[in-house]
């Protein structure tokens, strides 16, 4: 599972074993077949689970996320053809196992959500992260806060996740993004939600998520988007802010990721929600995540957590290219 000697020797510490010489199927399962490492000296990108999925207000399950999306990652290669980079080649890329978390109290885990990612969030590491419900998500944003200030947050769901409460808790799936713009962890005027569909509570839903300050592009209008467009938008409101990536399974269909928490029909196909992810050039993202996939719902084959461990290998090929833009800059 150690990088290979070429690598040590000529590139970054962390990577993929090679597989040519060790076949995809072999090893333990780690995210993209990278090494398991929890010290963060030599690090510049981080995979973690954060097993956590009693947020949820239909379907549990996504406690089996994280190991689900590691097996679907098992045949990913290092060029990403589409993004015209290489996702291991410039940056040192590790899975650092899975977060602590207390299953049943969201509250507390929350705060082990948000102290363990601080620690790799201050070492200057970007994480990418495998969930659990979207619960998790508050506490990944108290971790980038911490160290970043107020991001701006790109969502692709099928849901605002702007409630108040549910059955009266506060700390749900429903309701992270209040919560984040309640505790100043966001900037919502730089932050854009898209691909909400759906039967909704009440006509006042996506405008409640407007008047906390969100720019919201329900599904509808997002299908009639270009991916150049939507990246157009994206980047004309998000501007220089520090940002994070939230992309829940369920904006794309549940036809091809059907295993997921709350499903809604009429959603995006893999092509074009990948397509919208990679569209996000030039944004200044510190992490992301990508939540909701539970695996025991999954069809034969696996094809959410096939499909999420995709949008993971999108996320690290934009995060490649802004290291090498950092770097030309840099050198400038
Ligand atoms: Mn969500
Ligand atoms: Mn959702």
């Amino acid at each position: 599972m150690t990088a290979t000697s070429d690598h040590v020797t000529q590139g970054p510490p962390y990577g993929p074993a090679d597989a040519l010489r060790a076949p995809r199927y072999t090893g333990i399962r780690t995210f993209a077949r990278c090494p398991h490492v929890t010290d963060m000296r030599g690090v510049d990108v981080a995979v973690l689970g954060v097993p956590f999925d009693t947020g949820t207000s239909f379907r549990v399950g996504a406690r089996f996320g994280p190991e689900a999306v590691r097996s679907g990652s098992t045949l990913l290669r290092p060029y990403n053809a589409n993004l015209e980079v290489d996702a291991f080649a410039d940056q040192s890329v590790v899975d650092a196992g899975d977060l602590e978390i207390t299953p049943g109290d969201a509250v507390t885990s929350l705060g082990q959500i948000a102290a363990g990612l601080e620690r790799v969030v201050r070492a200057g590491v970007t994480p990418i992260v495998l969930g659990g419900d979207h619960t998790i998500v508050l506490g990944e944003l108290r971790a980038h806060a911490a160290v970043h200030g107020p991001v701006a947050l790109v969502l692709l769901d099928a849901h605002v996740d702007t409630g108040d409460a549910y059955y009266g808790q506060r700390y749900f799936h429903g309701t992270p993004f209040r919560r984040a713009v309640e505790e100043g962890l966001l900037q919502p005027e730089r932050s854009v939600m898209a691909g909400m569909r759906g039967s909704i509570y009440d006509d006042r839903e996506w405008e409640n998520a407007r008047d906390l300050g969100f720019d919201v592009i329900p599904c509808e209008e997002l299908a009639a988007l270009t991916p150049a467009e939507y990246g157009d938008r994206v980047r004309a409101r998000v501007g220089d802010a520090p940002a994070f990536l939230s992309f829940d399974i369920d904006v794309v269909d549940p036809g091809f990721a059907p295993a997921t928490g709350t499903p809604e029909v009429g959603g995006l196909l893999p092509r074009e929600a990948l397509r919208f992810v990679r569209s996000l050039t030039g944004v200044d993202f510190r992490g992301y995540d990508v939540v909701e996939v539970s695996p025991q719902l999954d069809g034969p084959a696996q094809p959410t957590a096939l499909l999420a461990a995709n949008v993971a290998y999108e996320f690290l090929g934009l995060n490649a290219l802004a290291r090498q833009a950092r770097d030309a800059q840099g050198a400038s």
